[in-house]
């Protein structure tokens, strides 16, 4: 694309579609007006650690980010291990009558904690322990790690960022709330101006009530859809699919749910209140029965297309949880069309192997991958100021990967330090990292050569993809061309695919985590996040970018394969457009947006790349293509990828667009450099690490 259109695109972005997506409405064409131009996002810091992302400004003069881009690279949240309930148990507090309403209404009253859960449960509410402070005590300083959230219960509290005041705080204010998704530190200052009594809840209690919540409420929910009749015969994997595709709604008391006669669309599940059935007989109402909790209404509608033969009103407020016939369609085995198709099931898995190649093992002609850390030499850079000193291509708060070779041959090497590791109790994850990649073999996952182990750090030895990061690309270009965003994304499908295939979820896609070999095609690297996992089952750490983060994460209701579908939609947004959908200049923002589910798609966007998007970023995980009954073949099948040849793209026989995005020179000319100044790692030996 020439200069001149790149421009003219930048400059339509800020006429944005003012498209409303909410459970994945596809935007209407011609719906624009003028959309504020988004703020420019963070400038959020680089964890201090080991090595020290050079600022971009100093390089390239990209520091400043117009129409929101993202200007730096993503910080990942590091998942925790859940609290044992040894570590969680503490002396109840009494929280009195009053109190307990007061935790209520301030945790209802909080737009972010709406958004996050279903108000705030006897547990939770129980669950706060008092605290008290006198005037001019600080009870959050500006830069601390939180670990707590609070309601102010009595008093007055002053907040203040940068030594400048913001706000007061007073009886039924929340503040804090950010620490109780996860390890973050605090952005303000907050001090007592009186004396204050409050009410304090940890993360770790709070993450073990909601989840412990969320696992009870959809046993129950899943008991009710066992008790349908007709889902009888539905496995629980089936149930569970069903549960993750309907939606909880509210009715008035009064409302007329369902009337007799009308096109039928919806069932309908009651959760709480009464329904009223009723059929006109003669001229009059007749009520024929009241339905309670847990029972059902309106599904002869999803599987016969005839009109609602009764009315089911409101009693008072009712909340059911429900799915639309299309919903219902797309997930249910009762389903004709998905019978009908002769395709494989989406469950099977595609080959394991890189065609023509053992994953892991030499190509033609190339020498054996090493054996013992020994053999590996560091690669220098051979000019510029950094001469002669070792090339590291990528660092973080973990370590860093390195450029290295022996005989001749290539590779990166992963160091990952290992008082890192057990500092924030990473060891089970840095061990799935290891396993997932011993066991993946795939075209589109970076190729894994072996591990090691010394008193500081354990090593991972990868293929090394010379093309450099995808990250990297976008930010020179700002955003891609369709077809190369089609190529990229088709390349993830594929990774997906064989993860998915193989019960891992990868959880933290994003541009940053793609790399490029030198025929330009994309592979996967950094299985930190991945997780091994069941069909049917959850999983609760909350992990992954902000960013990118899926709302059901972000409750902490459970999460599974269906995460990595939404994030490949952000992913594809982020590729067309130069910067996430959900975006903000406060985490809390970020959240809020990804919790209601709305975004805006630029003008510029394709039809097709709406479609694509609005069904991958479905709030309600099984409503998101790839997660339907036709499973990734769905995504492969949407128009979106018509000119991909699928087949052709596993043989690697496509010329990638991505081709003249590589630059030729050293095996470096594709990576910036990092700074070489690391603090030195403790030696670590507690024994976790004897895989590696
Ligand atoms: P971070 O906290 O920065 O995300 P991480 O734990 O996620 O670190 P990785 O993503 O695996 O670590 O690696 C960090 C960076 O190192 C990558 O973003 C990439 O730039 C570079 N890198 C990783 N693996 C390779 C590879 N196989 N070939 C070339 N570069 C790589
Ligand atoms: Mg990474």
């Amino acid at each position: 694309m020439d200069e001149q259109l790149r421009e003219l695109r930048l400059r339509e972005e800020r006429a944005f579609l003012r498209s409303v997506v909410r459970g994945g409405r596809p935007p209407q064409p011609g719906e624009g007006t003028e959309h504020p131009a988004p703020a420019p996002a963070a400038a959020r810091p680089v964890s201090a650690g080991t090595g020290q992302w050079e600022p971009p400004a100093a390089r390239d003069g990209d520091a400043e980010e117009p129409h929101g881009r993202r200007g730096t690279r993503a910080q990942p949240i590091v998942p925790e291990p859940l609290a044992s309930d040894a570590e969680l148990w503490a002396p109840p507090a009494p929280v009195s009558p009053r109190d307990r309403s007061l935790i209520a209404e301030a945790v209802s009253r909080s737009a972010f904690l709406r958004r996050l859960g279903q108000g705030c449960p006897q547990a939770l509410a129980q669950s706060f322990a008092p605290a008290r402070h006198g005037p001019g005590d600080t009870v959050l300083a500006e830069g601390d790690e939180g670990t707590a959230m609070y309601v102010v219960a009595e008093g007055q509290l002053s907040v203040s960022q940068h030594g400048r005041p913001l706000r007061t705080l007073g009886p039924g204010d929340v503040f804090g709330e950010l620490a109780i998704l996860y390890h973050c530190q605090r952005t303000a200052t907050v001090r007592a101006l009186t004396a204050v009594r409050l009410w304090a809840i940890d993360r770790q209690r709070y993450r073990a009530i909601v989840t412990s919540n969320a696992k009870q409420r959809r046993a129950e929910i899943l008991g009710c859809l066992r008790a349908v009749h007709w889902l009888r015969g539905l496995s629980d994997t089936h149930l569970s699919q069903l549960l993750d595709a309907m939606e909880e709604c509210t009715f008035a008391p009064g409302h007329v749910i369902i009337r007799e006669g009308d096109e039928g669309q919806s069932f309908y599940i009651i959760l709480r209140g009464e329904v009223r059935v009723s059929r006109r007989v003669d001229g009059a109402e007749k009520v024929i029965r009241v339905l309670g909790a847990g029972e059902h209404f309106g599904e002869i509608s999803l599987l016969q297309n005839i009109r609602r033969t009764a009315s089911c009103q409101a009693q008072g407020e009712v909340t059911c949880i429900t799915v639309a016939k299309e919903d219902f369609l797309e997930i249910s085995p009762f389903c004709p069309r998905q019978r009908a198709e002769s395709d494989p099931p989406a469950t099977e898995a595609p080959a394991l192997v890189e065609p023509g190649r053992a994953p892991g093992s030499p190509g033609r002609g190339e020498p054996p991958a090493p054996a013992r850390l020994e053999e590996l030499a560091a690669v220098r850079y051979e000019e510029g100021r950094e001469r002669g000193r070792s090339v590291v291509l990528g660092a973080g708060g973990f370590g860093r990967v390195e450029l290295v070779r022996c005989r001749e041959r290539l590779f990166a090497l992963k160091r990952i330090r290992k008082d890192w590791v057990v500092q924030t109790r990473q060891q089970e994850h840095v061990r799935t990292e290891r396993r997932v990649l011993a066991l993946s073999r795939s075209p589109f996952v970076v190729g894994f050569f072996g591990s090691f182990r010394d008193g500081q750090y354990v090593y991972l030895l990868l293929e090394f993809c010379q093309g450099g990061e995808l990250w990297t690309k976008l930010r020179e270009v700002r955003c891609f061309e369709e077809p190369t965003a089609v190529f990229c994304s088709a390349c993830v499908v594929e990774a997906l695919e064989y993860l998915h295939g193989h019960g891992i979820i990868y959880r933290d896609l994003k541009p940053e985590n793609l790399m490029l070999d030198l025929q330009g095609y994309v592979k996967l690297v950094d299985f930190g996040f991945a997780k091994v996992l069941e069909r049917g089952e959850k999983t609760y750490s909350l992990c992954g970018t902000p960013e990118y983060l899926a709302p059901e994460i972000l409750r902490q209701e459970g999460h599974d394969f269906a995460v990595d579908f939404w994030m490949l939609g952000i992913l594809v947004f982020e590729m067309l457009v130069g910067r996430p959908p959900f975006h903000g200049t406060e985490p809390q923002k970020i959240y809020s947006r990804i919790l209601d589910g709305i975004f805006s798609f630029p003008a510029f966007l394709s039809e097709a790349a709406c479609s694509l998007i609005s069904k991958l970023c479905r709030r309600r995980p099984g409503q998101r293509l790839g997660n339907t009954a036709s499973g990734i073949r769905g995504i492969k099948k949407h128009r979106w990828f018509a000119a991909l040849r699928w087949k052709k793209l596993v043989l690697r026989q496509l010329r990638a667009p991505t081709l003249r995005l590589i630059r030729q020179g050293p095996p470096y000319a594709n990576f910036k450099r990092f700074s070489a100044d690391w603090t030195p790692a403790q030696d670590e030996f507690s024994g976790w690490d004897e895989d590696f």
